[in-house]
């Protein structure tokens, strides 16, 4: 089993909040954003556009003071300039701030809010961020926390905070700081950070929640990052070696590294509790002894492997005693990863949960169901697979050190009719305004040379094309490929249902069927094409070990053929970037992802200048 530390990598390049966006508070404009625009200060667009990046942050910092977590990693340098320069658009309500909205919408983050105060120090410390792409201040986190529980009926009066983080003082001030918000915390952990304090202590926190109240739990393991970026340790009070962080972590991980080799033997669980913790922590993380051994970075990947091990516990606990919670109040549960850094600087915490039950124990909402959640999943079946993110923004890196103008440039996607296939050219349309659509059935560019052709003259004056195409494959949640989940359905279905159509029909001719040949009536006539295109795939399917992983392959070459000989009607001033390559969807809640197969600039003549990528 190879499981790689694969959120920090699909997170890279994200930062803070923007990682993380809550579903719930995607909301209509309020009267706050009304107040923001009339304070709303313009900028001169050349001194905004001779700015430095750096430059551009403290301006925006100042200008919107609700986003002060806006790192420089956060924003490209256009979004900066876009916000500080672009006229506000007027709703059809007249109060909508064009840029705030947007930033709202970006961070997930409600703005109708005083931001929070906390008492821990908010100095940035780029190395946490750098170790753990996506994790947020501890002040972000309250921030992010009290809004959330605030759109879900929380009442910061009513509600009462269980904490399940290690017993070394340096957790502290994160409990500090949320109650700095909701008072003091029940404290369920232990070792590592587990809820060593079980079902029992859940039981008895919630006979303290206030009447008619609500609770919150914070779960997660701590790892520290010091001032030379060295993760699982940090610098201490009074001390010249700071040693691990988490030291009950560290020990545990040596323990489970010689059971996998063999140097020594399974443990059994002590009966007595002036050892039984830290074996019980041991214990826990024997599952994940080979994703250990075999991560890049083990100190990196120990904190993500004690999370999962402290989330199948948690579960445990709200499936055992979620109804001790008395009327209808509700638990929250937020788990991720504590970063302790050097004394003076803030603390991280990388949220990797956030879910709401009811006293039932049944998910009621998942606050991060965001379109940029990771799905593990699909990095180990389609290995160089791109987060739709990912991909808009190494694709705009490309194209801009290739003399492309996002102002000028127009998409054209060729994607399945699919609605699971929207999300991607949504992702595109944010920076490059709304696709042409040259896409049929299971993506064949179906539009022809005559829809290439009307696409071309809608190129803007001085400007290139970026064209987009590629077959679509579902992974459902347990991993399954060709079919995945779909909204208020207890049955997913094939995904494309048109490519595995098409593939009973070329099996079917491979063993001996007649061919179909061209239906009379147009509305037969798109899926016979998809069918006759997969012909030359048949073999190559049969022999295959995974067929449903294989036909998105087999498509893309049928769909490539079709492609280079639409581009190679071209007729434009502009280039033409061709994109293809396999489309990913996946359950409801997570980013989709686009697996790059082929990137070529062509010139608008379509011919081939040169690979983009190779
Ligand atoms: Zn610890
Ligand atoms: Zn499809």
């Amino acid at each position: 089993m190879k499981i790689s530390p694969a959120l920090p990598i699909l997170l890279a390049g994200l930062s803070g909040v923007s990682a993380f966006a809550p579903s719930n508070v995607a909301r209509p404009a309020t009267a706050r954003m009304a107040t923001v625009e009339e304070e709303k200060t313009s900028f001169d667009p050349a001194v905004v556009m001779g700015s430095s990046s750096r430059e551009l942050n403290q301006m925006i910092k100042a200008e919107f003071p609700e986003m002060s977590f806006i790192t420089r990693k956060t924003l490209s340098k256009s979004k900066m300039v876009e916000m500080l320069t672009d006229a506000p658009t007027v709703s059809a309500g007249g109060k909508v701030d064009w840029s705030v909205q947007k930033g709202a919408a970006t961070f997930g983050l409600s703005l109708d809010k005083n931001p929070i105060e906390t008492a821990s120090p908010t100095k940035a410390f780029p190395n946490a961020v750098e170790a753990f792409p996506g994790a947020l201040t501890n002040q972000e986190l309250v921030q992010m926390i009290d809004a959330t529980l605030d759109e879900a009926g929380y009442d910061r009066e009513k509600t009462l905070v269980a904490c399940s983080l290690c017993c070394d003082e340096v957790n502290r001030p994160l409990e500090n700081d949320i109650a700095g918000v909701y008072t003091n915390n029940f404290n369920m952990g232990g070792l590592a950070g587990f809820p060593f304090g079980g079902a029992v202590a859940f039981g008895a926190m919630s006979a303290h929640i206030p009447d008619g109240g609500d609770t919150l739990m914070v779960y997660g393991p701590h790892v520290g990052v010091d001032s030379k970026g060295n993760i699982g340790t940090v610098e201490r009070r009074g001390k010249e070696n700071g040693g691990s962080c988490c030291g009950s972590a560290v020990a545990a991980s040596g323990y489970v590294a010689d059971v996998l080799s063999g140097a020594t033997e399974k443990a059994a669980i002590p009966d007595d509790p002036l050892h039984a913790q830290q074996a019980y922590v041991s214990d826990m993380l024997l599952p994940y002894a080979e994703r250990l051994d075999t991560a890049d970075n083990k100190m990196q990947e120990l904190p993500y492997a004690l999370y999962d091990a402290q989330q199948d516990m948690v579960g445990r606990i709200i499936e055992k005693a979620a109804a001790g919670v008395a009327g209808d109040g509700k638990i929250a549960v937020l788990g991720g990863v504590q970063i302790n850094t050097p004394a003076g600087f803030s603390d991280y915490f990388l949220p990797l949960s956030f879910e709401l039950y009811n006293n039932s124990g049944d998910l009621v909402e998942d606050f991060m169901s965001s379109t940029n959640r990771p799905f593990n999943k699909v990095k180990e079946i389609f290995p160089g697979a791109l987060s739709n993110a990912e991909l808009v923004a190494k694709v705009g890196q490309t194209l801009e050190a290739n003399g492309y103008d996002k102002k000028t440039t127009l998409v054209a996607t060729s994607l399945c009719c699919d609605e699971v296939n929207r999300p991607l050219e949504d992702a595109f349309s944010g920076d490059y305004d709304t696709n042409f659509n040259m896409g049929g059935l299971a993506g064949f560019p179906f539009g022809g040379a005559v829809s290439f052709g009307a696409m071309s003259a809608h190129i803007p004056d001085g400007g290139d094309c970026l064209m987009v195409y590629g077959p679509h494959v579902g992974v459902d949640s347990k991993g399954a490929v060709g079919t995945v989940e779909r909204r208020g359905r207890a049955a997913g279905g094939s995904c494309c249902g048109s490519a595995v159509a098409a593939s009973g029909y070329v099996a079917g001719v491979l063993k001996g069927d007649e061919p179909a040949t061209l239906p009379e009536d147009v509305v037969d006539a798109q899926q016979y094409f998809v069918g006759k295109a997969l012909l030359p795939y048949a073999e190559q399917l049969e022999k295959a070990e995974d067929k449903m992983i294989e036909l998105p392959y087999a498509l893309y070459g049928a769909q490539t053929e079709l492609t280079k000989r639409i581009v190679e009607t071209s007729n434009t001033d502009g280039n033409v970037a061709v994109l293809g390559g396999i489309q990913i969807n996946t359950p409801p809640g997570f980013t989709d992802y686009f697996m790059p197969l082929s990137f070529d600039m062509h010139n608008g003549k379509g011919e081939v200048q040169k690979q983009l990528w190779s």
